[in-house]
């Protein structure tokens, strides 16, 4: 079918009525109109029609096509006798179809939630035959910012998972029961807060590290078990009774639901130490205790749906993670019957150890990771992955996973995983080589044979306009830089912190090229601002290229007292002013590059001091204290460390030596020469110095606090200072 300005009244959009199919049909209205210059109508009586869904007219066609073998979310789009059909076994698959027909057809690209290309064409050209498009996998999802927030562009990019936005005005119920959160959740189930006095023995508390972390609850997963890995029926509650109540509830409450995630907690070792889980894991290892108790709530679950008449055809996710990542498989075999998980439970691998320079399955990967992905294969068909795609303390370092990106998802592929979620900087927005890999994902995910490097250049220069040039190179030049690190056996963890990291050393990145690199992306800026496009077109251009800016900037201020010798201001300037510009507040997962004091009356922010202040301490105390309630109105509570609890200093100001700065500087600051130091990251701030404490806030209200969004309130940038001696 031909549909141009001369014929289009002969066409009509036919749908089956459906919410989806709805929403797809205005899709094409619209992105048809932008590229052709003619507006397809509804469906009424013309001669020709595209079908969307289950139309009336599509009745036949859709009943010679095999509908299960799509994954869930295929289509078929056949051209057939002046007509077009999209159609799938879903209401998510006729959206898809509408979306793939526009890509291919007319060209359109779903670039980011700010970008979609749509190309001037002359008509739109289906040709006779047949398409069929099916995912690698059921679920799919690049997890960054956009993903989650933006459910335009997270359709367009056919991002379908626990995460995505609500689509129930479409007609599409969330597979997941998404009212807690499907992650690192067990406290959901079975409430510290409820249990702690009654129930001690259900909850191994592991205290804070005074650094970064928090108080981490992981609770006792061989309680309310027998030895034999059975339910135990002579206990009457215990944490896997209360775990099983509380998702039986959760099951009640949403029926439609059919993925129930019972998550571990997040942190690297925080299992139950107590003889029974020490001796379970003897015999089970530790995802294979997880697994056992999983299987009883399972078998449980599965008896109370029978009481009740039902069929027990609900799914269970819990996490192969950290501690809990190693496979129970030996010698190619489960190591005992107990471990193979129940088939209404699926494993969520989670390999965020693994080496992340190169692919899962790369002879040189961790012999671990390799053996991870073996043993899953084996010990079950029904696998979710969960992957890693920056560094997690770093979001605006470059992070190279476009090499193998496609080795990656072949393997999981062949995995036969569910569910694949790549997760990226899903907490801030934008952070551009993660929505360059969004893109790249969202493509690898309905071909996994696509040319990445091919649609790197065609995200690159659909993207960044006049500076795309400047930006391919600059991807060209990182991607071979960390090729070479790669070689030169670097290995790149997501978990790496910045500081004292091989990956992150100055001495791998000579100042000069990172100084080309900046001057290279103003050179594509320069390129735009002096292009013939309009002031909208420009603009939108230059802030894409200042964030590409970014990173360059960003690891020049990182390193500056290597590279300089001392911290440089002005590139700090400049890179604050950039992510000002972006609108970046996160340079990681918990590292905001502004921490925003407002004047809301109850601001968490507080002062922390040593417990016997020194006279300079209360004077540079009150001084800061002075000055924020000035700007903001807000009077800075002050705390000394004795008040201090788990958790307790985060969202702190800590002036002066204390317990906590004590440890800090024991990880090998050596501030021997210095008058003064301070360091804003994360959520914490250290005013310190032995000498000149007073020297030092000032120094602070001078060069870290800024005039905050709000009308009262400051924004405190994340820095590193030191006053010489
Ligand atoms: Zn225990």
């Amino acid at each position: 079918m031909t549909i141009d300005k001369t014929n289009f009244l002969d066409y009509g959009i036919l749908t089956d009525g459906t919410p989806s199919a709805e929403f797809a049909k205005e899709e094409l209205q619209n992105f048809i109109e932008k590229s052709c210059g003619f507006r397809l109508g509804a469906y009424d009586s013309q001669p020709h029609y595209i079908s969307l869904g289950n139309s009336d007219y599509a009745k036949d066609i859709i009943a010679q096509h095999d509908l299960s073998d799509l994954n869930e979310e295929g289509f078929y789009i056949v051209s057939k006798g002046g007509n077009a059909y999209v159609f799938g076994a879903s209401p998510k698959s006729v959206i898809f179809g509408a979306y793939e027909l526009l890509e291919k057809y007319l060209g359109v690209r779903f670039l980011a939630s700010d970008c979609c290309h749509t190309p001037k064409q002359n008509r739109l050209d289906i040709p006779d035959g047949e398409i069929k498009r099916v995912p690698i996998s059921a679920q799919r999802l690049y997890l960054s910012h956009f993903s989650c927030e933006d459910r335009l562009a997270s359709l367009r990019h056919r991002f379908s998972a626990d995460f995505t936005p609500d689509c129930c005005d479409l007609g599409i119920k969330s597979k997941w029961y998404t009212k807690i959160p499907t992650s690192h959740n067990s406290n959901c189930f079975v409430p510290y807060e409820k249990y702690k006095d009654s129930h001690p023995e259900f909850f191994n508390v592991h205290r804070y590290e005074l650094f970064r972390t928090l108080t981490v609850i992981e609770m006792c997963y061989s309680n309310g078990l027998t030895d034999d890995g059975e339910w135990d029926e002579s206990v009457e509650t215990s944490v896997l009774s209360v775990a099983t109540d509380s998702m039986m509830k959760f099951m009640e409450d949403e029926p439609s639901a059919e993925f129930f995630m019972f998550g571990r907690a997040d942190n690297e070792d925080c299992r139950c130490r107590c003889k029974r889980c020490e001796r379970a894991r003897e015999k089970y290892g530790d995802v294979g205790t997880m697994i056992v108790f999983m299987n009883a709530m399972a078998k449980k679950l599965r008896q109370k749906f029978a009481e009740k008449g039902k069929v027990f055809d609900k799914k269970l996710v819990t996490f192969a993670y950290m501690s809990t990542v190693e496979p129970p498989v030996k010698d190619g075999k489960p190591i005992c019957k107990q471990v193979i998980p129940d088939e209404s439970l699926y494993i969520r691998y989670a390999p965020i150890l693994a080496d992340y320079s190169r692919a899962l399955e790369d002879e040189k990967q961790k012999e671990e990771t390799r053996r991870q992905i073996e043993g899953w294969s084996i010990l079950t068909k029904n696998l979710m992955i969960w992957d890693y795609n920056v560094n997690y303390y770093d979001y605006l370092w470059y992070f190279p996973t476009l090499s193998f990106i496609k080795q990656n998802m072949q393997t999981y592929e062949r995995m036969g995983a569910y569910y694949v979620m790549k997760q990226g900087a899903n907490n801030v927005h934008p952070i551009w080589h993660d929505d360059l890999k969004a893109y790249v994902s969202s493509k690898l995910f309905w071909d996994v044979n696509a040319d990445v490097d091919a649609l790197v250049r065609e995200y690159a220069s659909l993207y960044f306009g006049p500076g795309a040039d400047k930006v391919q190179a600059y991807i060209d030049e990182m991607e071979a830089f960390c090729e070479d690190l790669k070689n030169k056996g670097f290995c790149m963890s997501v978990t790496a912190q910045s500081d004292g990291q091989p990956y992150f050393s100055a001495e791998l990145y000579p100042l000069e090229t990172l100084q080309r690199h900046e001057k290279s992306i103003e050179d594509g800026i320069y390129a735009v601002e002096n292009s013939n496009l309009s002031k909208e077109e420009k603009d939108a251009y230059i802030k894409r290229l200042k964030s590409v800016l970014i990173t360059p900037l960003r690891m020049i201020v990182k390193n500056a007292q290597t590279y300089f010798g001392e911290p440089n201001v002005a590139y700090e300037e400049k890179y604050w002013q950039i992510a000002d510009d972006i609108g970046v507040t996160m340079s990681g997962e918990a590292v905001p590059i502004f921490m925003e004091l407002a004047s809301n009356g109850d601001t968490t922010y507080k002062i922390i001091t040593g417990q016997n202040q020194t006279e300079e301490e209360k004077q540079a105390v009150a001084l800061l204290q002075n000055y924020v309630l000035e700007k903001t109105g807000v009077l800075l509570p002050v705390h000394t460390e004795n008040a201090i609890y788990p958790g307790h200093f985060e969202h702190a100001i800590m002036i002066g030596k204390n317990l906590i700065t004590n440890e800090f500087y024991k990880q090998g600051l050596d501030l021997s020469d210095c008058s003064y130091y301070i360091e804003a990251q994360g959520w914490c701030v250290f005013v310190d110095s032995d000498y000149d404490v007073v020297g030092a806030v000032q120094a602070f209200i001078d060069l870290c606090l800024k005039q905050g969004k709000g009308e009262r309130s400051l924004e405190i940038k994340s820095c590193k200072r030191v006053g010489k001696r």
